[in-house]
């Protein structure tokens, strides 16, 4: 069996980071956890036909016949920018990222080219799913997998597609499958101030980052994924470089590189280490894509990380500490939180996007991400007016009231 908990971001002030997110039914979840482990992979075991030796079998015959079709279906426009992955990860019982993470590796022909072993392939799959912690309202793997969905609607833009390797198709996808995990639904900062372990390992320096990526290259090793390919350290290496452009606090220093490369014409994509830059810009834009998906996927977003950071604020009042930005559920609303992050951190990035590759793609965000933040600026309006009004108004209510 498993080792269980053998790695992981979880102890800090003596509280559990399994618990931090947990609903009273499921408090106290590490032998569940374990269990759950436990379960699923060897669900899949029995489950899976590719263990019989048929490596050339559709990946989808994997899945529970039940949902089969509709996941099946689904997967057929896996490149649509209107892709429901919380569908998805229903009609696959959760098991989104592994599913969709194979579909791609499959589809681009990576599994044969470079000669993948399928047990090894499922059995890290399975465990970088199991080790995104699941009680993260917003960092878990369902985001993982939308940011892998997202990465793969680049790769096929055409300035990448011409391109980019094998190779460098195999790392963003790996990136963006791997780029949050073992996240422990809080940020930077507050694993400074709780002097958690990891911001000493990475001496306060892109803590999460570093650890997401070693815990990659932990579960790599572990399974030998690429234990027959010759430059596994070389693969490592920039799986990290990748992972890492994805801290947000170095956003500025990405950004004005990308600009000057835009403003000079000089990107060649010819050259290895350009095409690497294009890497870590289209997956820091899938990280980040949220605001520019359609309304219905980009409010539960929305929702779903604010009340990661409300959790944040919470416990930090709770434990006396200073209040995080946009975490005090008392000085912000989802819709105030959401016009800052798009107004300084998702029009910039993808003001450039589009400069670099202007497709139909491209305008599609744009548009989305205008629709979007009007619609959050008038619920901010409204929720104003009410405040006023010495109402008090939900960020549920006024966002009914603005839809009616
Ligand atoms: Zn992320």
């Amino acid at each position: 069996g498993f080792e269980p908990e053998r790695r992981g971001s979880h102890p800090y002030l003596g509280v559990d980071f399994r618990t931090l997110h947990s609903r009273a039914e499921s408090a106290g979840t590490i032998p569940a956890r374990r269990i759950q482990r436990l379960f699923s992979f060897q669900r899949h075991l029995l489950s899976s036909r590719l263990l019989r030796g048929a490596p050339h079998l559709n990946p989808l015959h994997i899945l529970d016949e039940d949902y089969c079709g509709q996941a099946k279906c689904m997967l057929e426009k896996v490149g649509s920018w209107n892709f429901d992955i919380f569908l998805f990860d229903r009609l696959t019982n959760g098991n989104g990222l592994v599913f969709l993470t194979f579909n791609l590796l499959n589809q681009y022909g990576l599994i044969e080219l470079f000669q993948l072993d399928m047990v090894k392939l499922r059995r890290f799959l399975v465990l970088v799913q199991e080790d995104y912690h699941n009680q993260n309202p917003y960092h878990n793997a369902v985001h993982a997998a939308d940011v892998t969905q997202a990465m793969h609607c680049y790769l096929r833009e055409p300035k990448l597609a011409e391109s980019l390797t094998s190779f460098d198709i195999l790392l963003g996808l790996l990136a963006a499958a791997t780029h949050d995990l073992d996240h422990p639904g809080v940020n930077q900062p507050f694993l400074i101030k709780t002097n958690h372990y990891l911001a000493a390992l990475y001496r306060n320096t892109s803590v999460l980052e570093n650890h997401h990526w070693r815990s990659a290259v932990g579960l790599l090793r572990e399974t030998e994924l690429f234990s027959n390919l010759p430059a596994e350290d070389s693969i490592e290496r920039q799986l990290g470089s990748l992972i890492l452009a994805t801290d947000i606090s170095r956003q500025n220093e990405y950004l004005s590189r990308f600009r000057t490369h835009l403003d000079e014409n000089d990107l060649c994509l010819g050259n290895a280490s350009h095409r690497h830059f294009v890497l870590q810009m289209a997956l820091k834009c899938a990280d980040i894509c949220n605001p520019c998906r359609p309304w219905e996927l980009s409010k539960q977003w929305s929702e779903k990380v604010t009340e990661e950071f409300f959790h944040q604020g919470d416990i930090e009042k709770k434990h006396k500490l200073e209040i995080s930005p946009l975490c005090d559920s008392e000085a912000n609303t989802i819709a105030s939180v959401q016009i800052g992050f798009m107004t300084y951190v998702v029009e910039p990035l993808f003001a450039e996007w589009a400069r670099f590759s202007d497709t139909r793609l491209s305008q599609t965000m744009l548009g989305h991400l205008g629709l979007n933040k009007a619609s959050w600026s008038a619920m901010e309006a409204l929720y104003k007016s009410h405040n006023n009004d010495k109402q008090t108004l939900t960020d549920t209510q006024a966002l009914k009231q603005c839809q009616n």
